[in-house]
């Protein structure tokens, strides 16, 4: 196949060919030509989405293909799944579906996560050995629930002490495995930044200081600003726990200052959905808008939804070689972000998926 476009994030007009699912600059000969004008983008990247779970909590593996569909049809191509309950290699083994970086199961404490989701250890020593274990069994990511409401005293609180962190962490990358965190509050973040964390998820509690903490050791941050707006709901059903739902509120009436810190300090910022629960599967790019809305540019909202969030996770972007996944435009979505919303081709491997 060929196509020629403007191949982004570059600004040229460039030929491109399909051979065996691959890309190449090289012509190749009896190529059918798929487009001759418009704007290739690198296949999008959701950093936080669950296909294995679903509004109604963990799926069933028909129901895992059938959200991962909905990503691929809404441009996600790449997928960092954030922890799932069930065993997902299913999918990895299936062309049509996006790839995924599995980051295995969510570690927890019992009553201190959505219930059937992750791993209830029985106690705070056990992270660094079940650390080993999902690092062992995961895609090079491990996923920890870093902090969640402790109805003993009413309020968001850390589920692991420093040093279980700091060994965890350690251990993760001695196997070479990246290590994230779901984080809501404030009291968590010291303990897993300064545990040398690789990125947390949500963030809503980070100060400007701990946020140029985090640009200082290169901690990243996939704040999935279109599930923090969940907050006010959560707050509102939490009617036995004022203290936890005025937290909620706040840190929900935050996050623009949170994001704006982090823009300023020059933390690295990635598009997650967190599709799965209370997010449909398929609104990626309501996230990407989302974080041009809080102050990135548009060029950079979309980076952080392709081309930079690949580069962070170690998958090409359209170059020699690199798998064929890629959307064509008929408008530059640098210009207009709702272009994204109606790509005229995806190419996932190669094959044309639209
Ligand atoms: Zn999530």
């Amino acid at each position: 196949m060929h196509l020629r476009g403007v191949v982004l994030p570059g600004d040229e007009v460039r030929d491109l060919w399909i051979d065996d699912g691959q890309l190449t600059f090289e012509p190749v000969d009896g190529a059918e030509t798929l487009v001759t004008e418009g704007f290739l983008v690198p296949g999008l990247v959701d950093a936080h989405c669950h296909p294995a779970i679903g509004v109604h909590g963990p799926s069933t593996v028909d129901e895992a293909i059938a959200q991962a569909m909905q990503d691929r049809d809404a441009g996600t191509l790449l997928i960092r799944d954030c922890g799932q309950p069930i065993d997902t290699r299913a999918l990895q083994d299936r062309a049509d579906l996006p790839r995924m970086i599995r980051c295995g199961r969510h570690l927890a404490l019992p009553k201190r996560y959505i219930p059937g989701l992750g791993i209830d250890l029985g106690s705070p020593d056990e992270l660094p050995d079940a650390v080993a274990e999902q690092a062992a069994d995961g895609d090079g990511w491990v996923k920890l629930v870093g902090d969640w409401i402790d109805r003993s005293t009413g309020d968001l609180a850390p589920l692991w002490p420093d040093d279980a962190l700091a060994e965890a962490v350690k251990v993760a990358h001695a196997a070479g495995v990246r290590v994230t965190a779901h984080v809501f509050g404030e009291d968590a973040l010291p303990g897993l930044i300064n545990a040398g964390i690789d990125c947390l998820e949500h963030g809503t509690g980070l100060s400007p200081e701990l946020l140029a903490e985090m640009a200082r050791r290169g901690t990243a941050l996939v704040p999935t600003l279109i599930n923090i707006e969940n907050f006010p709901g959560i707050a509102e059903k939490a009617t036995k726990y004022p203290v936890y739902a005025a937290h909620m509120r706040a840190l929900h009436a935050g996050v623009r200052d949170m994001i704006a810190s982090a823009l300023s300090a020059g933390v690295a910022i990635y598009a997650g959905s967190d599709a799965g629960g209370m997010i449909a599967h398929g609104r990626l790019v309501d996230e990407i808008e989302a974080l041009w809305r809080a102050g990135m540019s548009r060029t950079e909202a979309l980076a952080a939804g392709s081309w930079s969030a690949r580069e962070w996770l170690g998958h090409p972007s359209l170059t020699e070689g690199a798998p064929a996944d890629l959307l064509v435009f008929d408008s530059d979505p640098r210009e207009d972000l709702s272009v994204l919303r109606d790509p005229r081709h995806i190419l996932l491997g190669g094959a044309v998926f639209r």
